[in-house]
């Protein structure tokens, strides 16, 4: 294999290959913490889209696998390396440029979602999509699994802001798909498909992303209940109704998870918290804050706090998306992602409630609700054998119960390796083998990130 890579290292600039023991290990695994990720040969860390054609073109002709990388916030395993792979980083590819006057940029895959934000923010502009790592974690990771977050609910997710692509194809061809046009129906629909396909048919090497006004200041709604099914209820509510600009819920382990790390007084002994927004101009927000507060009270809530103070909400925002490393700090997390149909939330939240019982094992829920987009967060104890094998059960319980209420197995991290064994039983043979067939077309000899996604 040494005579393998020295071909390709030969090809490459000076530093792109690394072969050091320990950089190699600090890339076996993603956020997942997949404990059976393996070792790749090879870390390649490229500046250009020719460089990753050369790795590509180098990998095809060995069929050596490889494992596309941002920075490995994911959380399902997407990124993890595999033994005799090569790990293909995009964090060095990091150009930006921005055009104000098509609202669009132009950005190179390794750059943060915080920084092309704060890019864009420079020229009065705004990227919307917002998952929780948005400081920590890379747009072209954000476009390969199709990253949602907090603002989605009114905003959509990231391929709603991708109008084109530049992919590096198995066998090192470069294609551009879309571009920097708000309407364009020619051709199949490719840019789309490479978005969220989890490194597993091409690597994005450049995306042209659509941009938007600056958002206006939100005005923001805390509430609290005794219930959650309660605070379910009023998400149906309230989207049936209005269009927030933020929908979140957060059970009382997550609560008091948040309340461990920041002490900021949330109300410990609340079931349920819901952030709300909207950043409707003027009266609007205002109107918008006024129905949400009350629709909350409506369904039981003990407390309604309300805010134009953009500071005073972003406080519990934060809180809202802190939720994960604080529940983290309970112990190892087997983190799930799953969605249904608003009018099915309830149940699917008193459902895991169920399985966590029935498991005795503490499940936290977190949900992007206004999008039925739930995060049951399992915690356990490696070192405890069978606590882990009924922390695994109820991680398969949780996405068939999803998919018996007509959901999903994930809504917005991914298949990555952890989910795959679910994912013929939401798709069916039928779309299954569909989806075979298009990773057949682009990637024969399956060397892109085999083992995840399809
Ligand atoms: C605390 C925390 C909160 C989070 N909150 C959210 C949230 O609210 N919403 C959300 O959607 N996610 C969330 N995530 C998950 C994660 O941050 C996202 O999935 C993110 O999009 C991954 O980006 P990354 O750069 O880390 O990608 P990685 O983890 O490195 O890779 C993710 C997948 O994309 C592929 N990939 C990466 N770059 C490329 C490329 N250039 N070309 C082709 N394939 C590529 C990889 O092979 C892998 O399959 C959270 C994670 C953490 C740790």
């Amino acid at each position: 294999m040494q005579s393998v890579l020295a071909e390709l290292i030969a090809e490459l600039p000076e530093g792109v290959v690394v072969t050091d023991p320990d950089i190699l290990a600090s890339y076996r695994q993603d956020r997942a913490f997949d404990p059976s990720a393996g070792t790749a040969m090879a870390v390649i860390r490229p500046r250009r889209t020719e460089e990753v054609q050369t790795v590509l073109r180098w990998a095809s002709a060995h069929k050596i696998a490889v494992v596309p990388r941002g920075m490995g916030t994911g959380l399902s395993g997407g990124a993890t390396a595999l033994d005799g792979a090569i790990v293909l980083s995009t964090e060095k590819m990091r150009d930006i440029t921005v055009d104000p006057v098509t609202r669009t940029a132009v950005v190179q895959p390794g750059l943060l979602n915080a920084e092309v934000k704060k890019a864009v923010a420079d020229y009065g502009l705004w990227y919307p999509p917002d998952p929780s790592s948005f400081e920590i974690c890379s747009i072209g990771g954000n476009i390969a699994t199709n990253a949602g977050g907090l603002c989605c609910v009114k905003y959509g997710v990231t391929t709603d802001y991708v109008l084109g692509l530049q992919v590096v194809l198995a066998d090192g061809t470069a294609v551009r798909l879309g571009g920097p046009r708000l309407k364009d129906v020619a051709g199949l629909s490719l840019t789309k498909l490479f978005v969220g396909s989890e490194g597993t048919l091409g690597v994005i090497t450049e995306v042209t992303l659509k941009l938007l006004p600056a958002q206006h200041p939100a005005c923001t709604v805390v509430a609290t209940f005794d219930s959650v099914e309660a605070a379910a209820s009023a998400v149906v509510t309230i989207t049936g109704k209005i269009r927030p600009s933020m929908l979140e819920f957060m059970d009382s382990v997550a609560i008091n998870a948040v309340e461990d790390k920041l002490r900021m007084g949330l109300d410990r002994n609340a079931a349920a918290m819901m952030v709300a927004s909207s950043d409707d101009r003027g009266a609007a927000g205002t109107e918008d804050a006024e129905f949400m507060a009350r629709v909350f009270t409506e369904a039981g809530a003990k407390e309604v706090f309300s805010t134009d103070d953009p500071d005073e909400g972003e406080a519990f925002v934060a809180a809202r998306r802190f939720a994960i490393p604080a529940v983290e700090a309970k112990g190892s997390l087997l983190l799930e992602d799953v969605g249904v149909p608003l009018p099915a939330l309830a149940d699917l939240v008193g459902g895991v409630a169920k399985i966590a019982a029935r498991h005795d094992l503490m499940i936290s829920v977190i949900a992007h609700a206004g999008d039925g987009n739930t995060h049951p967060l399992i915690v356990f104890d490696p070192a405890d054998p069978a606590m882990a094998e009924r922390a695994h059960t109820a991680f398969g319980e949780i996405m068939d119960l999803a998919v018996g209420l007509g959901g999903t197995i994930t809504g917005e991290h991914g298949v990555g390796r952890l989910k795959r064994p679910w994912l013929a039983g939401q798709l069916g043979p039928e779309a299954m083998a569909l989806n075979q067939r298009i990773k057949q077309a682009l990637d024969p000899d399956n060397i892109l990130n085999p083992g995840a996604a399809i």
